[in-house]
């Protein structure tokens, strides 16, 4: 079966709403075994939306829209998707009964007679309440097709496609397509994807596809097969060679994130951390800060922008700043050691570079010095982030975390 997802809204078009209710939904059809062939948006317009109908009838078995199933004159996914399949409206009593409903209890207001627009459904459909909102959904079989209505607002296409769809398209049996993500950081797109080229071209099932995302990789395997353990198995091979031929750059398979990753292994260990950072501006704090029980392993971080502040707060020799520059090994070394001890940590990072758009006339923008500070140990990376600023901090908050990661794993923390 493939499925094409058909947004009504002419917001989407304009670039004021995102087009979310098409990824969740590519989310659970995926997770159905359903291959999904089409993302189609089209605007609040009939004869352009009878035309996206018209073409998605002819290449698709299954259509879900979502949007354009309000109380409004611009609501028209129902009339239209109706008479592109030649069946008539009826007025649902039961649907008008619990929008009033939903009006005199949740909403405490009079309900405007054009509310009751939504209970205009397709006869023949199985219709889906909406208990989360106003507008019903529903599904219907028409000429081999079937079509699914879901309302726009995310939180009620998500709940009605969880509730009413889900169940529904499960009785079909398309099996289970189950995917598991490889993370990875320090290697590129190119450099990941070239070695598995051939090999990736060439498998059918399990897949193969590599997408970057925030300055890291991820190498994404799907195998679709009746059941989950059966697609579990079919992956377990791959997903140990490559884990195998990629070696310590894969931090993790479905890993939330760097940051969860180095949290467990701090909390594992019963160690801490401290962070004191320049260009990064407290990124590296944020991303640890983020995560549920921080408190147990990061003691704090300062954020010390200025570089009389990297002397007046962490102690960093100004003589030391003199001589290296503020962008330098030794500084961000300085900051590590100095941030450890002032918070008491096992251990601490530092962080001094570019972010840009101005240089030092030293080192080109995106140079950023990381330093991590151990009891016993310490390492610095020189990193060149590129030019975008927003990047360059990512790129050092992520190499921060990478290098503990390797310190904790017994990994080379220098070099990637
Ligand atoms: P309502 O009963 O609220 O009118 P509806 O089914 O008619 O629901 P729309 O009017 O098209 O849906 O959109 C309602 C809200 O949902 C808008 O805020 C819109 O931005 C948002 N929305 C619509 N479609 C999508 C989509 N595909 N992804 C994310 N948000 C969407």
């Amino acid at each position: 079966m493939i499925a094409e997802i058909l947004s009504v809204g002419t917001e989407l078009l304009l670039g004021n709403t995102v087009n979310t209710d098409a990824r969740d939904i590519s989310e659970y059809l995926s997770a159905l075994g359903i291959d999904v062939g089409w993302h189609t948006v089209v605007g609040d317009n009939p004869g352009r939306l009878t035309d996206a109908v018209n073409i998605a009838k002819s290449r698709a078995d299954l259509i879900i829209t979502t949007g354009g199933l309000g109380p409004t004159c611009d609501d028209l996914t129902k009339q239209v998707l109706a008479a592109a399949f030649g069946i008539e409206l009826y007025f649902d009593e039961t649907e008008a009964e619990r929008i009033r409903g939903y009006f005199s209890r949740r909403i405490g207001r009079p309900m405007t007679e054009n509310n009751l627009q939504q209970a205009w459904l397709p006869v023949g459909c199985t219709v889906f309440s909406n208990l989360w909102g106003t507008a019903p959904g529903c599904t219907f079989e028409k000429d081999g097709v079937r079509v699914i209505m879901l309302p726009g607002p995310p939180r009620e296409c998500r709940a009605m496609f969880e509730n009413c769809a889900m169940p529904y398209l499960r009785t079909l049996g398309e099996g289970e397509i189950v995917s598991h993500n490889l993370r990875i950081f320090g290697r590129g797109e190119s450099e990941v994807e070239f070695p598995l080229r051939e090999r990736m071209n060439a498998m059918r099932n399990p897949t193969l596809a590599p997408y970057a995302k925030e300055g890291e990789m991820f190498l994404r395997v799907t195998a679709k097969a009746a059941t989950r353990e059966e697609a579990e198995r079919m992956m377990e091979p791959v997903i140990a060679e490559l884990r195998e031929s990629l070696g310590a750059v894969v931090y993790g398979v479905d890993a939330t994130s760097l940051e969860a990753v180095v949290s467990d292994l701090l909390r594992e260990k019963g160690l801490t951390l401290a962070a004191a950072e320049s260009c990064t501006g407290g990124l590296l704090s944020k991303r640890m800060t983020d995560l549920p029980g921080a408190s147990e392993v990061f003691r704090g971080g300062a954020v010390v922008y200025a570089t009389d502040s990297k002397t007046s707060l962490l102690g960093v020799p100004a003589a030391l700043i003199e001589e290296k520059g503020v962008v330098s090994r030794e500084v961000a070394l300085s900051l590590a050691e100095n941030v450890r001890a002032v918070f008491s940590a096992d251990f601490g990072v530092g962080i001094t570079g570019l972010a840009g758009p101005d240089g030092d006339g030293v080192h080109p923008v995106g140079t950023v010095f990381v330093a991590l500070a151990a009891a016993d140990d310490s390492f610095v990376r020189e990193i060149h982030g590129g030019r975008d600023r927003d990047r360059i901090r990512t790129m050092a908050a992520s190499h921060a975390l990478d290098m503990l990661r390797r310190y904790m794993t017994g990994l080379p923390v220098e070099k990637i």
